[in-house]
C-alpha cells in the first residue's frame, strides 16, 4: 500500500460525509466524516503555517478525545512523525520521549498543559505547545482551524518516512521509540481489514488508549478506514463503560484481557443491556480459553476472538476472523495474516525449527516489521536478524491447522530445577477459583536459591477467609508438581499498563524490597 497514512485512513471520508466519526462518549459530541476530513485538513494547513515542516516529531500528548485523530492524521499530512505520550506520564518521563525523539512540537489537551510544560522545559528543543482545546497563551487545533493557507504539499515517501514513533510498552525494560513508516502502518491496516470486518452503522469502543498501537489501530484507524463510528471514552471506569455499551449500542469490543475479566466476573455487568454488542476481541496479553467462555457464555456472544501483535510488527500478525469464531479451538491468538511469514524455533537451539505442537520462539518477517528503533541501532540487530525474522521474545506453538497458540514472553518463563513454568498460565489457573479476583505471578527465589513460581492474588472481599495455603494446594491439585505455587502474597490490586499488560517487574521490584537481606 503506497499510500499516506491519513490518505489510507481518511481516503473513503468524503464518501461516508454525514456519518458520525467519533462521538464523545462523555456528552455525545459528534464529529461526522465530512468534519474529520476536512478538519484535518485545515489543521495541517495551520500546523504548516505554524512552522511544522517534513520531518518534524510531534509528540501528541492526550488522554482518547473525539479530537485526537483529527491531531494525529493533520501532523502525518503536514509531513510530521507524531509520537503518543502517555498521558499519565510524568514530567520527567514525557521529557525522555521528547528529547530521545528530538520532538519539535507538542499537541497537548489544557488539564495535562502544566505537565507537557514542565517537559519541554527538561528537554530543551521543542518550538511549540499547542492545544487540541483552548488555554490561554497557547494556540489551539481550533484556532488553526481558521487557518487561510494552503493546504501543505508535502511529498511523503511512504516506503521510508515515519509516520508513528510508538513507544513501545516498557513492560520488559525502558520504552523505546518504534518507527513505523507509513507503509507499514497503512499495509498492516490493508491486511487486518478483512478479519475485522467494521463498515457503517458498526460501533466501536474506544475505551482502551488511542496512544498505544493497539487502540491506535484497532479503535482508530480501521474503524475510521471503514466508515464505522468510533464512541470514544478517556478512560476504563467499568459503569461509565458499560453504561456507554448500552447507550450507544456499541456492536464491537475490541478490549484486553482485563476487560474480559470484569465481563466474565463483575456483578455489574447484569445490571445493564449489552444485547447490541455482537463480537469482542482480546489482545495485548495472554487470555486463557476459561475466562474467555466464561465471558462469551455470561454475554450471549460467540466466544471471544483474539489477536496478535507487538508495537514492533505494526502491530498486527495474528487474527481469529469473526467468520471463524466458532470453529477456532479455545485459546488461540488466531492465524497468520496474508503476506507474513512465521517460524517458531527451539529456545535451547535457535537454529531449529519446530512443528506443531512444540513451543519456542516466535520469528516474523513482512511487510509490517518495524524500520527499527529510533537511534538505537544495536537493539534493532538484536530484534530483526540478517534474514529479515524479527524475534518476537515470544513463546508460543501452532496446531496442524495452523492456529497460534502464545504461551508467554521468554523472559517471564520460570525455571524451576530445569523446567520452565509459563506465568501466564498459573495466573490463568488462579483466576479459575471463585474467591480470587485477579492475580498476578512472577519468579521469586526461595532459601535454596531455586526460582519458584510466587503467586500475587487479590482476594474476594467476601472471602479474606482465603489463605495461602489454600491458594497453593488449590494449584497443587491441578498442575505437575514442578509448575506448583511455592509462594503466595495478597494484594490489594494488581499493577498494569494502560494497555492491560500485568507489571510483573513491579512486582518482581517490590517482592526483593520486602527481602530480609
Ligand atoms: P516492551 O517491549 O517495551 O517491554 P511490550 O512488549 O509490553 O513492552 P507491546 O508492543 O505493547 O509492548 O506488547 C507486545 C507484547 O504483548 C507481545 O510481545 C506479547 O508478549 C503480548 N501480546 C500481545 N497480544 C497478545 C495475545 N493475544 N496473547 C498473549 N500475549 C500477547
Ligand atoms: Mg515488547
Amino acid at each position: 500500500v503506497e499510500l499516506p497514512i491519513h490518505e489510507a485512513v481518511l481516503g473513503r471520508a468524503a464518501e461516508f460525509g454525514s456519518t458520525p466519526a467519533l462521538i464523545d462518549g462523555t456528552d455525545g459530541t459528534t464529529l461526522t466524516y465530512e468534519q474529520v476530513d476536512r478538519f484535518h485538513r485545515r489543521v495541517a494547513a495551520g500546523l504548516a503555517e505554524a512552522g511544522v515542516r517534513k520531518g518534524d516529531v510531534l509528540a501528541l500528548h492526550s488522554p482518547n478525545t473525539i479530537a485526537f485523530p483529527t491531531a494525529f492524521y493533520a501532523a502525518t499530512r503536514a509531513g510530521a512523525s507524531v509520537t503518543t505520550v502517555h498521558p499519565l506520564a510524568t514530567a520527567e518521563e514525557f521529557a525522555k520521549q521528547l528529547k530521545d525523539a528530538a520532538a519539535r512540537w507538542i499537541v497537548t489537551v489544557s488539564p495535562l498543559l502544566d505537565t507537557a510544560r514542565a517537559a519541554a522545559e527538561r528537554a530543551g528543543g521543542v518550538e511549540e505547545i499547542l492545544v487540541c482545546d483552548s488555554a490561554p497563551g497557547h494556540r489551539s487545533l481550533i484556532d488553526l482551524l481558521a487557518s487561510t493557507a494552503p493546504e501543505p504539499v508535502v511529498d511523503i515517501d511512504p516506503v521510508e518516512d515515519v509516520a508513528a514513533l510508538p513507544y513501545s510498552s516498557g513492560t520488559t525494560g525502558v520504552p523505546k521509540g518504534v518507527m513505523l513508516t507509513h507503509r507499514q502502518i497503512a499495509t498492516n491496516l490493508a491486511q487486518l481489514q478483512p478479519l475485522i470486518t467494521t463498515g457503517p452503522g458498526d460501533r466501536i469502543l474506544a475505551v482502551l488508549p488511542f496512544f498505544h498501537i493497539y487502540g491506535l489501530t484497532a479503535l482508530m484507524n480501521a474503524p475510521l478506514r471503514q466508515g464505522a463510528t468510533v464512541v470514544v471514552l478517556p478512560r476504563f471506569d467499568l459503569e461509565t463503560f458499560l453504561a456507554a455499551i448500552q447507550n450507544h449500542r456499541i456492536t464491537s469490543l475490541y478490549v484486553a484481557p482485563p476487560i474480559v475479566l470484569a465481563l466474565a466476573k463483575h456483578p455489574l455487568v447484569d445490571r445493564y443491556d449489552l444485547s447490541s454488542l455482537r463480537h469482542v476481541i482480546s489482545a495485548a496479553a495472554p487470555l486463557d480459553a476459561r475466562l474467555a467462555a466464561a465471558c462469551s457464555q455470561r454475554l450471549g456472544l460467540p466466544p471471544v476472538g483474539q489477536a496478535y501483535g507487538m508495537t514492533e510488527l505494526s502491530p498486527g500478525t495474528h487474527v481469529v476472523p469473526p467468520a471463524a469464531l466458532h470453529d477456532a479451538p479455545p485459546g488461540t491468538v488466531g492465524k497468520l495474516l496474508a503476506g507474513t511469514e512465521m517460524r517458531i524455533v527451539s529456545l535451547d537451539d535457535p537454529g531449529e525449527d519446530l512443528g506443531p505442537g512444540a513451543s519456542g520462539e516466535i520469528l516474523i518477517r513482512g511487510p509490517q516489521v518495524m524500520k527499527g528503533y529510533l537511534g538505537r541501532p544495536d537493539a534493532t540487530a538484536a530484534m530483526i536478524d540478517a534474514d529479515g525474522w524479527l524475534h518476537t521474545g515470544d513463546v508460543g506453538h501452532v496446531d496442524t491447522d495452523g492456529w497460534l497458540f502464545v504461551v508467554d514472553r521468554v523472559k517471564e518463563l520460570i525455571k524451576y530445577k530445569g523446567f520452565q513454568v509459563a506465568p501466564a498460565e498459573l495466573e490463568a489457573l488462579l483466576l479459575t477459583h471463585p474467591d480470587i479476583l485477579d492475580a498476578a505471578v512472577v519468579g521469586a527465589h526461595d532459601d535454596d536459591g531455586n526460582e519458584v513460581p510466587h503467586a500475587h492474588v487479590v482476594r474476594r472481599p467476601s472471602a479474606p477467609e482465603l489463605t495461602e495455603g489454600e491458594v497453593m494446594r488449590y494449584v497443587a491439585e491441578r498442575v505437575a508438581p514442578y509448575k506448583r505455587v511455592r509462594r503466595v502474597t495478597f494484594v490489594d490490586g494488581v499493577p498494569r499498563a494502560a494497555s492491560g499488560k500485568i507489571l510483573r517487574r513491579e512486582l518482581r521490584d517490590r517482592a526483593a524490597d520486602e527481602e530480609p537481606s
